[in-house]
């Protein structure tokens, strides 16, 4: 029995002995280890399947125990294979199991049958499983060359040009970078005298009719200014004529009261002559104001101010 508890003997020395298992010559495993000298472990190991043994023909069933001796025997990958030597209980043969880490079961090597129980979906009305790797199946040697020499073609015809021209890109940019700049900064400096001579103008054209600082400017070309002297010219008629109509409206308004006048002369001459001077007053309005409209001056261009008045 190993060392469970700890009664440290009074010959015991600990940098002599190291530990109480190595004092009295046994491993941490105990008995289980006692062929650990072979790499093997005794281990308890349960049928993972119905077999019959071997030797005498006996049916075990899944799940019966046995003290099996599990040893390594070689690795898929970099898992361990193990196989579980066991002896049967009903006679003295041996059977071995091992495991199958490729397909993830147990599979019996030697002194015993396994009981074919495992679920076949063709057997059973289902679909065949079959192996749905893309990667796997037979190699054509020739279809391989076939796809190296594309792959080749394509690099030396599409790939090659495409980086050449890309480095002479990058070439072209990138190997005199003072005189670009020069370049640069000089049409940079050109551009912008250009756009603050242009500010200045708006400026001064906004703070001249008293237009708000964040009002944005059109800009000025020839479409423009056609289209604008269009407009006056447009809105030029249109006074005339409103102003023509005014005056026509007035010469009316002038006929009329006098009939009223003439009228209601019994009721005083006081009313009479207040109402011929309005007249002539609103008269020489009218021709005063249809003399200005039509003048000499109202013919130059617009004019912010007047625009206003009107
Ligand atoms: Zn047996």
């Amino acid at each position: 029995m190993q060392g469970f508890n700890k009664y440290y003997p009074p010959d015991y020395d600990g940098e002599k002995h190291g530990s109480l298992n190595a004092y009295r010559g046994k491993h941490a495993l105990g008995d289980r280890a006692r062929k650990i000298d072979q790499g093997i472990l005794i281990v308890r190991f349960e049928l993972p399947f119905n077999i019959w043994c071997g030797t005498c023909n006996n049916h075990i069933g899944m799940g019966v125990r046995y003290n099996a001796e599990k040893k390594k025997i070689g690795s898929y990958y970099s898992t361990p294979i193990y196989s579980f030597r066991c002896k049967c209980h009903l006679c003295d043969g041996w059977f071995e199991i091992e495991t199958d880490p490729k397909n993830t079961r147990y599979v019996v090597t030697s002194g015993a049958r396994q009981k074919d129980e495992e679920w076949d979906p063709e057997e059973n009305g289902g679909y065949a499983v079959h192996d749905t790797d893309p990667n796997a199946g037979p190699v054509d040697p020739l279809a391989a060359l076939e796809k190296t020499t594309a792959a080749k073609n394509y690099a030396e015809q599409v790939q090659a040009p495409r980086l050449e021209a890309l480095q002479t890109l990058s070439d072209h940019y990138g190997t005199d970078p003072y005189s670009l700049s020069l370049k640069v900064r000089k049409r940079f400096r050109e551009v912008k005298k250009v756009e603050k001579a242009k500010q200045a103008a708006d400026e001064q054209f906004k703070s001249a009719y008293g237009l708000p600082e964040t009002l944005a400017l059109a800009e000025d070309n020839e479409e423009l200014r056609v289209e604008a002297r269009e407009a006056f010219r447009r809105e030029r008629e249109e006074a005339e004529r409103e102003s023509r109509k005014r005056r026509k409206v007035v010469s009316e308004v002038g006929l009329v009261p006098r009939t009223p006048a003439r009228m209601s002369a019994p009721s005083g001459s006081k009313s009479s002559s207040a109402v011929s001077s309005l007249r002539a007053r609103i008269l020489q309005n009218t021709a005063r104001s249809s003399a200005s409209l039509a003048g000499p001056s109202r013919v130059k261009p617009p004019d912010l101010k007047n625009v206003i008045r009107r």
